[in-house]
């Protein structure tokens, strides 16, 4: 077993089963874990990690699986690369905490640095460190409220904002995220997105006046602080909006002083095929927020914007006691460094044109594949009735099932939960890539 420990680039990169999936010891942990963790946190998959690195999941049982979640988005670079676990080592040897409100230190500079640099836009820039998603959003909320004066947020359909009391009120869904838990906190109005395949032969300009108008009547742009979305969206199903739909919202809200907010929380860091998503239609956020893909899986998250928005908050305003941890901080470094001299920009848009040019080919004889769909390495299939556009959510777990039981981990997204979808680690070999969407043929073709 002693070798399974050893995780990143030297792990065999191969599929491997050696017992049933999930084998005999993570059953064990797994009734254990039931015993003792809050039934709350699910899981898609039972079996427990030892190892995990270039595009494989090792478990207890010695199985080794493909892996087409990333941690959910998280595990961009891999996981255990080289060079992340040497600056994490020397950061933790140095020391792992002194709270950078209290006696700060280089390394929360440098991010700030580096994010304000290779963020959207030339403009002069500030940057403000977290521990979430979640708790950036919030972040990013109060920094637009207190540059505004305003108190209203716009949302979207579909979104997914995270499980704070603020950030699930922005977030669509209500099972599994919402249900129980409110109330929730006020002034936050849902807007509807570009949704091309639901929405058909609406464009993206268009999209954009529909929610423009409804906000404008239903909200008012005196009261409205921030617009905040996902450029495609996470957990909502990966919605990719019509061409003209972002850059549209982001122009009135210039012309409004409303704070445009773009969540790239899943989308950040070449997840997309481009640094951020933005870029692809050159959409300059006010703020952008990040976390995921960030720090290669230790906790980290950021807001980056204008100066002058992000200055608006008083001294001692923002902050928390862990945000911007000198570990995570020498993580991202570490990140963002090796997303650039290893060219995984570049990278991610090829493993999207082979996940895509295969998923067209089996949609092309599978009418159940209602679209194919996403960017670079965050590619997903929205599965429906046969030639309609009729959600099959029970498909869908059937094949994430499938999936699992031949060693290929996969995501289920969407508000119907009829979404599919594919987010490998830019690490991953072609060869495993190629084998990932093998099984998936294969399994869809069982179902
Ligand atoms: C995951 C996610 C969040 C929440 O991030 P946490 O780190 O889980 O709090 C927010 N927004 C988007 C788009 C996400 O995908």
């Amino acid at each position: 077993m002693a070798d399974l420990h050893t995780g990143g680039p030297d792990l065999p990169q191969e599929r491997r089963l050696s017992t049933e999936i999930p084998g005999p010891r993570s059953r064990e942990l797994h009734a254990r874990k039931i015993a003792a963790v809050a039934q709350g946190v699910g899981t898609v998959l039972p079996i427990y990690a030892v190892a995990a690195g270039g595009g494989v999941v090792v478990d207890v049982d010695g199985n080794s699986l493909i892996d087409f979640g990333s941690g959910i988005a998280v595990t961009t670079i891999g996981n255990s690369a080289p060079t992340l676990v040497a600056a994490v080592n020397e950061q933790v040897a140095a020391f792992t905490h002194t709270c950078f409100m209290v006696t700060p230190y280089d390394g929360y500079v440098r991010v700030a640095e580096t994010l304000n640099r290779i963020t959207p836009g030339s403009h002069d820039k500030r940057t403000v460190l977290f521990n979430s998603g979640a708790e950036a959003v919030e972040n990013a909320v109060k920094i637009a409220r207190a540059h505004t004066r305003r108190p209203a947020v716009v949302a979207f359909d579909h979104a997914y904002h995270g499980r704070t009391n603020l950030t699930m009120a922005m977030t669509a869904k209500n099972l599994p995220y919402k249900s129980g838990f409110g109330p929730f906190a006020g002034e936050v109005y849902r807007a509807p997105v570009s949704y091309p395949f639901r929405d058909q032969g609406v464009e993206g300009p268009a999209a954009a006046r529909r929610a423009i108008d409804l906000i404008e009547k239903q909200v008012g742009t005196e009261n409205l602080a921030a617009v905040v979305i996902e450029p495609i969206q996470g957990e909502g199903g990966f919605v990719v909006p019509a061409p003209g739909f972002l850059t549209a919202l982001a122009s009135w809200c210039r012309a409004n002083d409303v704070v445009f907010v773009a969540d790239e929380v899943q989308t950040g860091f070449a997840r997309t095929g481009d640094l951020f998503a933005c870029d692809q239609e050159g959409v300059v956020p006010d703020l952008i927020v990040t976390a995921k893909g960030i720090a290669g899986g230790l906790p980290l998250a950021a807001v980056t914007g204008r100066a002058e928005i992000m200055d608006a908050p008083h001294v001692g305003g923002l902050g928390g006691t862990y945000g911007g941890n000198p570990i995570a901080c020498a993580a991202a470094l570490a990140v963002m460094e090796l997303i650039e001299t290893d060219g995984l920009v570049g990278r991610a848009r090829d493993i999207g044109l082979t996940m895509t040019e295969r998923l067209k080919a089996m949609r092309a004889v599978d009418e159940r594949i209602g679209d194919v769909r996403g960017r670079g390495a965050m590619i997903a299939i929205e599965l429906v009735e046969p030639g309609t556009r009729t959600p099959d959510a029970e498909l869908t777990r059937r094949v994430a099932a499938g999936a699992h039981a031949k060693g290929l981990i996969v995501l289920t997204c969407g508000t119907f939960g009829n979404v599919l979808r594919f987010l490998p680690p830019l690490s991953i070999p072609d060869q495993l890539l190629t084998e990932g969407l093998d099984i998936l043929d294969a399994v869809l073709k069982e179902s």
